[in-house]
């Protein structure tokens, strides 16, 4: 961590943020200015330095998901640095590198709360963007120049990791490490996953360090030679029929990331007896599983949902020990839109992340 003699305590204002957001579901990213809270007894407030762009926050902004309150400002893969802390604050100090994800706050007291799994906060979590805050305020992502969180829901940036390459960890990190980690990917385990983008890319990385044969099931070939480096045992194209007939029955574990539709039986087919299929691809219409798929052989079709912040910064901690960060292309604020259209076509190599002094 890094160490800085100055240790201010929390602003009375709220202050302004330069911001990237859409004014509506369809219109580009543009700049704008948003207000940020007044720093609260036990909050950070932190200089963003990086941010990645997730799948997830152009599915929010273009109202995929639902209706959400505009502007919307998306981003929940925030890397930076503490500026200032609230009168409380013991966790951290001015200097310190820090993360923050997908979730900003939960209610604490209900039974997943305080079971240490707040991202299922029976209430509801409090999203990085597009919830209502605690306070009553919206809450606006990491496409800004700072960000204003409880103290309970920022993560320590390990010294090896570069905070550009660490910031897709707060999402694409923690989605597929958690489901690997619960399902128990590890030596002697075959593990599938589907799609090559940001969180498969993270999955593919996690589940060769945690010892288990990896696969890679991409639309095409196009990213094999990419996929065998990124440590992935094998390397098959879900367009090719013979795929599904060469790996039938193979899998204890397949992670699905794909952001669009797929057919659901023709990937359980894939799974071994007693095992599963964990979705973390978010598309805003359902997955239709035919239930012969899973009875036949007792698999199961699950779904996972980032992780707790304990487990983000087991994950964190992993990665520093492991030497795992993102594959990332840095761009300026103005490239947004041009990278959101990129990772439409699949065509990102793995991640974008923004530098957010360009804002
Ligand atoms: P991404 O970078 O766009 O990667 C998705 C990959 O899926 C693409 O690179 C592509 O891989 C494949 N794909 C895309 N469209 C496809 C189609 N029509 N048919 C088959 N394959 C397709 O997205 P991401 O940021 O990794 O996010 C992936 C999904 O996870 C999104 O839906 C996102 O919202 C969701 N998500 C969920 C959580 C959670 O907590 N569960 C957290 C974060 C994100 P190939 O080119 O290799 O085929
Ligand atoms: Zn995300």
């Amino acid at each position: 961590m890094t160490q800085t003699t100055a240790s201010s305590v929390g602003s009375t204002a709220p202050t302004t943020a330069n911001a990237v957001g859409a004014a509506s579901p369809t219109a580009a990213l543009a700049p704008l200015t948003i207000e940020r809270r007044a720093i609260g007894a036990d909050d950070v407030r932190i200089d963003i330095h990086f941010c990645g762009i997730c799948h997830s926050d152009i599915h929010f902004a273009r109202g995929e998901w639902g209706e959400i309150p505009y502007p919307a400002i998306p981003g929940h893969e925030i890397a930076g640095v503490v500026a200032e802390v609230g009168a409380n604050v013991t966790k951290f100090k001015a200097g310190d590198r820090v993360g923050v994800g997908c979730m900003v706050n939960s209610c604490r007291e209900c039974e997943n709360c305080k079971n240490g799994l707040e991202q299922y906060c029976l209430k509801g979590n409090t999203q990085t963007y597009g919830s209502i805050d605690r306070d009553g305020t919206v809450t606006y992502g990491g496409y800004s120049d700072h960000v204003v969180v409880n103290q309970d829901f920022v993560l320590n940036i390990p010294d090896g990791l570069p905070l550009e390459k660490a910031a897709p960890l707060l999402c694409a990190g923690i989605t597929t490490y958690s489901p690997l980690h619960h399902w128990q990917a590890g030596p002697g385990k075959q593990v599938a996953v589907v799609g090559l983008g940001g969180l498969g890319h993270m999955a593919v990385k996690f589940a060769k360090a945690m010892g288990a044969e990896v696969t890679v099931l991409s639309q095409s070939l196009r990213k094999q030679q990419d996929g065998l480096k990124l440590g992935a045992d094998h390397y098959y194209a879900t367009s090719d029929e013979a795929t599904f007939e060469a790996l039938a029955g193979r899998f204890d574990l397949i992670i699905n990331t794909v952001s669009a539709q797929l057919d659901m039986g023709a990937f359980l087919g894939l799974v071994k007896t007693d095992g599963a299929l964990v979705n973390v691809g978010a598309p805003g219409e359902p997955l239709p599983v035919p239930v012969f798929s899973l009875l036949m052989q007792r698999r199961t079709f699950a779904g996972s949902g980032i992780g707790s912040i304990a487990e983000t910064q087991e994950m964190l901690d992993f990665c520093a020990e492991h030497g795992i960060t993102a594959e990332i292309e840095v761009i300026g604020a103005d490239r947004v839109n041009e990278a959101w259209e990129r990772v439409l076509s699949s065509d990102v190599r793995y991640r974008f992340v923004i530098d957010n002094s360009t804002l």
